[in-house]
């Protein structure tokens, strides 16, 4: 297909990546942003030459271009896409302008919890076995980008729903469902079925030759797989036996995974399940699994102080994610949570409360709702908006052997700039006591 012009909405890592191989292909490019751009994004447009502009959207010139490519972080009720739409404008999103040019094997990984550990996982596998492969997506650099660059034979992409909503032909031949749980709703108009159909979007345009490899263990995937006809070869996931970072599949092999927790056990079988697929030997898979470094701000140990050890899983933004958190830890827990809360229900974790948080430590402007819901379950419950009095809090209330965990079921934006900033102060924090602990 020959598109002879792009205007591409937002210019963040996707919208850059899309410019840059719309460029490459001969494609006439105009990059538009709502927002101020970031220095070194006008300075990499402008070294390729490419049309753009900022604070605010010509509509009159996006509307001439053949297609408009958006970025995922503009939802469909902004006035722009509103227009261009009641224009009959054609607008898809960067994954789907990148799979036009991409030639090799795409392995797509979503989930609402999960995609960047996976994806991570099975990129290291992959790469570690000697293939040539990529990662990218939602997480790093942007699929476009990556195509722009060179044709890899194997691309391993983190998808999120935002990105699988304007997608016409996308069509990973392995495709990776993790979980759905409520997440994002402002973007589906408060509506659970409109974020599952999103999510299985992944599968659109599977066919009888591809693979789908889906969590049945989830009831939102089971449900909607029950009113679905696809056409792709279907991979049930279910929990397997775990036992210090050893589990066994359905066939009895038995692997060592680097990180802990039974989410990784889920997020470990679908990249043995597509690893095997690809036809990579047990040795290969087994060596990478055992040897994955995860990224920071998940489930990451960052400090031993007095036998205590310390968390962080700054990145566990939601109540699924600390429910793991919870689930993995075999010691008594200091637990650390709070922030902007999601329209949390926090039921679900009220066993693992029970049984081995001993003590709150909230971190959040307003923690009213927390305190209320936990005060009948955690005997100690204090507040503050420093890190510092938190880590210190933390090691106050335990004892040797115990465990201070950040996992906080809340985004950061309250008191962080983002969830890795509220990570990075923590970790600081914890070497800063360390420190003065020796
Ligand atoms: P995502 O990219 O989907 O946000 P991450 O891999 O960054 O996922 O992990 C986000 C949080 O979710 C971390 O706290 C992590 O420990 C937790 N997590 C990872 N995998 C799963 C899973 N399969 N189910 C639930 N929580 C998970």
């Amino acid at each position: 297909m020959m598109i002879k012009s792009i205007a591409i909405l937002g210019a963040g890592e996707s919208g850059v990546g899309a410019a840059l191989l719309g460029l490459k292909h001969g494609a006439k490019v105009f990059v538009s942003d709502f927002g101020r751009m970031d220095e070194d994004v006008r300075q990499e447009l402008s070294a390729s030459s490419i049309d753009f502009e900022e604070g605010g959207h010509t509509f009159e010139k996006i509307v001439t271009y053949d297609y408009v490519v958006k970025s995922p972080g503009i939802p469909e009720k902004s006035d722009i896409i509103q227009k261009l739409r009641a224009a009959g404008k054609k607008i898809i999103s960067e994954i789907e302008y990148a799979s036009i040019f991409y030639r090799g094997i795409v392995i797509a990984v979503t989930g609402s919890n999960g995609k960047t550990t996976t994806s991570g996982l099975m990129y290291h596998v992959l790469k570690n076995a000697g293939y040539d492969v990529a990662l990218g997506g939602n997480y790093g650099k942007s699929f476009a980008r990556i195509v722009a660059e060179r044709d890899y034979t194997y691309m391993v992409l983190e998808v999120s729903s935002f990105q699988l909503d304007d997608i016409d032909a996308f069509r990973p031949e392995i495709a990776v469902l993790l979980n759905i749980t409520p997440d994002h709703l402002d973007r589906y108009g408060y509506n659970m079925a409109n974020y599952v159909d999103a999510k299985f979007k992944i599968t659109k345009n599977q066919l009888a030759e591809d693979y789908f490899i889906y969590n049945i263990d989830d009831e939102e995937i089971k449900n909607k797989l029950n009113s679905l006809q696809l056409k792709s070869e279907c991979y049930a996931i279910k929990a397997g036996q775990y036992l210090n970072g050893i589990y066994s599949t359905d066939d009895d092999s038995r692997f060592e995974l680097s990180i802990k927790g039974r989410h990784n056990l889920l997020n470990g079988m679908c990249v043995v399940a597509a690893c095997r697929r690809l036809g990579l030997n047990e040795r290969d898979i087994a060596d990478g699994l055992s040897t994955f470094v995860n990224l920071p701000h998940r489930l990451e140990t960052c400090g031993i102080i007095e036998g205590v050890e310390f968390i962080n899983d700054s990145k566990a933004t939601n109540v699924d994610s600390v429910y793991y958190a919870l689930d993995a830890m075999e010691q008594p827990i200091v637990w650390i949570a709070g922030g902007t809360d999601k329209g949390n229900d926090y039921e679900v974790l009220l066993p693992l409360i029970n049984e081995k948080v001993k003590a709150l430590i909230c971190l959040g402007v307003d923690n009213e709702k927390l305190k209320t819901f936990f005060q009948p379950h955690i005997s100690t419950i204090v507040e503050t908006t420093k890190v510092s009095e938190a880590v210190e809090w933390g090691l106050r209330f335990s004892q040797k052997g115990d465990l201070v965990l950040l996992s906080p079921a809340c985004a950061s934006f309250d008191l962080f700039k983002n969830y890795m900033d509220r990570g990075n102060q923590f970790k600081a924090a914890v070497a800063e006591l360390s420190i003065k602990n020796q």
